[in-house]
């Protein structure tokens, strides 16, 4: 199940659903090289939420290096555990750039930083 209308976009295989926002992708091609069973440019739509496990999806995204893929973990059916989320956040200073932040993480901030 996908929904492809707008600049951001959900892929979804039932447990997890993919969340894809066009405007901050930087064209790393991390996606496409590491996992293009799922993340395929000739294909339409790109992202095939079916093409791999959810687990694999998910070490994919986590590398997404701007932010533009990221991911949920659907509400599991009444009765059932659901998919376990990252219990580890890493947080990896890039060279003269952004700080690269996989798993969970609810960042506070009282101002916006200048853009
Ligand atoms: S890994 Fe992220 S930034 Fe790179 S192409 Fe895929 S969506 Fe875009």
């Amino acid at each position: 199940m996908s929904t492809e209308t707008s600049a951001v976009n959900e892929y979804s295989n039932g447990e997890i659903t993919i969340v894809w926002k066009a405007d901050l992708c930087i064209h790393s091609a991390n996606c496409v090289k590491g996992l293009p069973q799922v993340f395929d440019t000739q294909q339409k739509p790109w992202i095939n939420a079916q093409g791999a496990s959810s687990a694999e999806i998910m070490a994919q995204v986590q590398k997404c290096p701007s932010g533009a893929l990221t991911y949920y973990v659907n509400a599991a059916p009444e009765g059932e555990a659901g998919i376990p989320t990252p219990a580890v956040m890493v947080a990896e200073v890039i060279a003269d750039g952004p700080l690269k932040v996989e798993g969970r993480v609810q960042i506070k901030n009282d101002r916006w930083f200048p853009g």
